[in-house]
């Protein structure tokens, strides 16, 4: 197919540690999706959170992809080496009132009030810096979850953006990045669907294009519970059984026998007859 420059398309992973089967499938369906519409995918690894970045997962990541034929386009991008171009956009908030410092603790925030929204009360200092949400609906369409609605000001309140001691927050950093590299659709899983009003807001906040969502289903345990690092997912490595696994869990074409185990045959017979109108929703 040819190439078509309006789709560019990412995966995102936080090097928190190795990829198991759920950021597998999340790194497939985004891919699957750039390929068969002929788009670019690319990779970001989004190593702001210092405490939880494990030494290696970066290229344990990258060299599992590389394994699987999940060939990326352009150079990895890392947060880490991006903080002018965040604190740039907070910058832009704070001076036009769209964000404001605030300075309660993290015990006085649980069911945040605005207490700071109008200026800091005289003998606090700036703790983080927290976007303004307002009263009005923000919804799109989900390619599989359909219409999300959410109600920022009631739902999040007026959310962290940074703290003061530097710490870009995801919310920030994802949206920076998204509008920059020209992510025209964001395929990831259904734990951030979430999340997306809240990037829809700062981008429309800082004048970036809102791209198409695509969450995909989760992949959960025997227990119900998603796989994730933190539930100590077991890493994947690069194997046909693995891949056709995932494929199966994305609903697609059992790829037959005679492609062979190649895993690029296989990811190229995956992206020849992906259709997306076979995934399923999990939640
Ligand atoms: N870094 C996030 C994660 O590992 C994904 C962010 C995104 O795709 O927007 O869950």
């Amino acid at each position: 197919m040819d190439a078509n420059p309006r789709y560019r398309g990412r995966f995102a992973p936080s090097p928190s540690g190795s990829l198991h089967f759920g950021s597998l499938v999340t790194a497939l369906g985004s891919f699957l999706e750039a390929k068969s519409q002929g788009g670019q995918w690319l990779v970001r690894m989004e190593d702001l959170d210092t405490a939880r970045n494990q030494p290696g997962a970066d290229s344990d990541i990258l060299r599992c992809l590389e394994g699987f034929g999940l060939e990326w386009d352009g150079p990895v991008v890392r947060q880490s080496l991006r903080l002018a171009h965040y604190h740039a956009a907070l910058d832009t908030l704070l001076r036009n009132g769209l964000a404001y410092p605030c300075g309660c603790s993290r015990r006085e925030t649980r069911h945040y009030s605005g207490t700071c929204r109008e200026g800091l009360p005289p003998g606090k200092i700036a703790r983080s810096f927290r976007f303004k949400t307002n009263a009005l609906e923000i919804a799109f369409n989900d390619r599989l979850y359909g219409l999300i609605r959410q109600r920022l000001d009631q739902e999040t309140g007026d959310f962290v953006i940074c703290r003061a001691d530097g710490p870009i927050a995801y919310q920030l950093a994802v949206v920076v990045d998204d509008a920059e590299q020209g992510i025209s659709d964001v395929v990831r899983g259904a734990d951030l669907l979430d999340s997306t009003p809240r990037q829809i807001a700062l981008q429309r906040a800082l004048g970036y294009p809102t791209p198409r969502y695509f969450h995909l289903p989760l992949v959960r345990n025997a227990q119900g519970v998603k796989l994730s690092k933190q539930t100590r997912a077991s890493a994947v490595t690069p194997e046909p059984g693995t891949l056709r696994t995932a494929l199966r869990f994305l609903g697609q074409p059992a790829v037959p026998p005679e492609v062979g185990d190649d895993l690029h045959k296989i990811i190229e017979y995956a992206v020849q007859h992906y259709d997306y109108k076979l995934i399923t929703r999990s939640i």
